[in-house]
């Protein structure tokens, strides 16, 4: 008789109805682990209250994986990530393994899982807390109304692009790095972006640089032609320079943003600063559809591993439960207990609570895990 492989077992438990979401953790490494323990506590807190039952299951990707094993990520882990309905991901990296030229590095984790799943669309959303206003660099009036939600293609262009590299020449060293997009890689990420816009306030900015790129010019060409399907969403474009000037001087007239890899790293860096603290900020990465308009996806704080911190207990888990709220409605289809996610993070910040990066005079410090459990008893 064969015995069952653990994944079979897992397969099986689904079927039986023992569990109703299986999601693949890697908490990573510096404050991933603590930012992780507390956002697990929540989603079961809202798997209890909301009728649902996740079974975790956990793998080591990063520096720590790379000190156990030798790699970033093992490739019997990343099997085990298949058979995840999502992946909840710390932050990878410290530096212990900071050395460009090593051959082995955190950060081939996350590359891994982008590539294995074809993790082609990064979605940063903003909103600002009234409470937490004062965190942000701008003034309180710029920051009323505040919702975006950035688009950003996350597999292609510069960052991936051939040729690529630095040679030396009879005049000097030479560098190159080549953008390139193809119609269908601009046309998935550029559907995305339409449909969440539908879903918010029909506003969609398309940034590029069309008066330079060529790259740009087919990247426009190809968000009109999508456009044509979508006439209840109001398009426009910007050119990159001017949008991250809007983006200070309004960030309110902005609600979804679509850019290309380069542009949407650098603008949702923006975003984050303008928001004020990058403990607060989720993010979503979301690979293949699956039915029903919900993707298969990791989801991750927006910050790193922060080392300055790390094994303190002093992180701010809000990001990292916020993207378990991204998860709940883009991987797993449940809507209420996101909504309920959120709300409860709301009403933690309004009763006074914060950790150490947004404690301010009059407020009540609390650490990683005492936080986690304040949201969690909020559900
Ligand atoms: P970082 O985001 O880790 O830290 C920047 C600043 O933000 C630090 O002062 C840090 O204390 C603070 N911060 C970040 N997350 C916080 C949280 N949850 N609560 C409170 N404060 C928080 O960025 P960095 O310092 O540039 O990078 C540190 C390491 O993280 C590097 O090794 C980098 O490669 C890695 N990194 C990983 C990811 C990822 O895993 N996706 C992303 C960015 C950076």
């Amino acid at each position: 008789m064969s015995t069952l492989t653990e994944q079979e077992a897992l397969a099986q438990r689904a079927r039986s109805g023992e569990y109703d979401h299986l999601i693949v953790t890697a908490p990573g490494d510096g404050v991933g682990p603590d930012v992780v323990a507390a956002a697990r506590r929540v989603l079961d807190a809202a798997g209890s209250r909301f009728g649902f039952r996740i079974q975790w299951q956990e793998i080591a990707a990063g520096g720590c994986a790379i000190d156990a094993h030798g790699v970033a990520i093992r490739e019997e882990d990343l099997q085990v990530a298949d058979t995840a309905d999502a992946i909840l991901l710390g932050a990878v990296g410290g530096p212990q393994w900071d050395n460009p030229n090593a051959s082995v590095r955190p950060e081939q984790a996350l590359f891994a899982l982008r590539t294995r799943y074809e993790l082609f669309a990064n979605l940063r959303p903003v909103t600002i807390l009234p409470e937490l206003y004062d965190a942000s660099p701008l003034k309180s009036e710029r920051l009323v109304g505040v919702d975006l939600m950035m688009v950003r293609e996350l597999t292609g262009g510069l960052y991936f692009g051939k040729p690529s590299g630095e040679e030396v020449t009879p005049t000097g060293r030479r560098a190159v790095d080549t953008l390139p997009y193809h119609e269908d890689e601009i046309r998935r990420i550029a559907v995305i972006a339409f449909e969440l816009a539908r879903t918010r306030s029909k506003r969609l900015a398309s940034i590029d640089k069309a008066n330079v790129l060529e790259n740009s010019v087919l990247w426009r060409k190809t968000v009109i032609e999508i456009a044509k399907e979508y006439p209840d969403v109001a398009l426009n474009h910007l050119y990159v320079d001017n949008a991250a000037m809007q983006l200070i001087k309004a960030p309110k007239d902005f609600d979804v943003m679509l850019a290309e890899n380069l542009f949407g790293d650098i603008l949702s860096d923006e975003m984050g600063a303008i928001a004020g603290s990058i403990g607060m900020l989720p993010s979503a990465s979301l690979g293949t559809a699956k039915t029903g308009g919900l993707y298969f996806g990791l989801f991750e704080p927006g910050g790193g591993s922060a080392p300055d911190i790390a094994g303190k207990g002093i992180a701010n888990p809000l990001a990292q439960i916020l993207s378990v709220a991204m998860m709940l409605r883009f991987a797993l289809g449940e809507f209420a207990a996101a909504d309920a996610i959120e709300a409860a993070v709301k009403k933690v910040i309004e009763a006074g609570l914060r950790t150490g990066d947004i404690w301010s005079e009059g407020t009540r410090k609390l650490g990683t895990a005492e936080m986690g459990a304040a949201v969690a008893e909020a559900i």
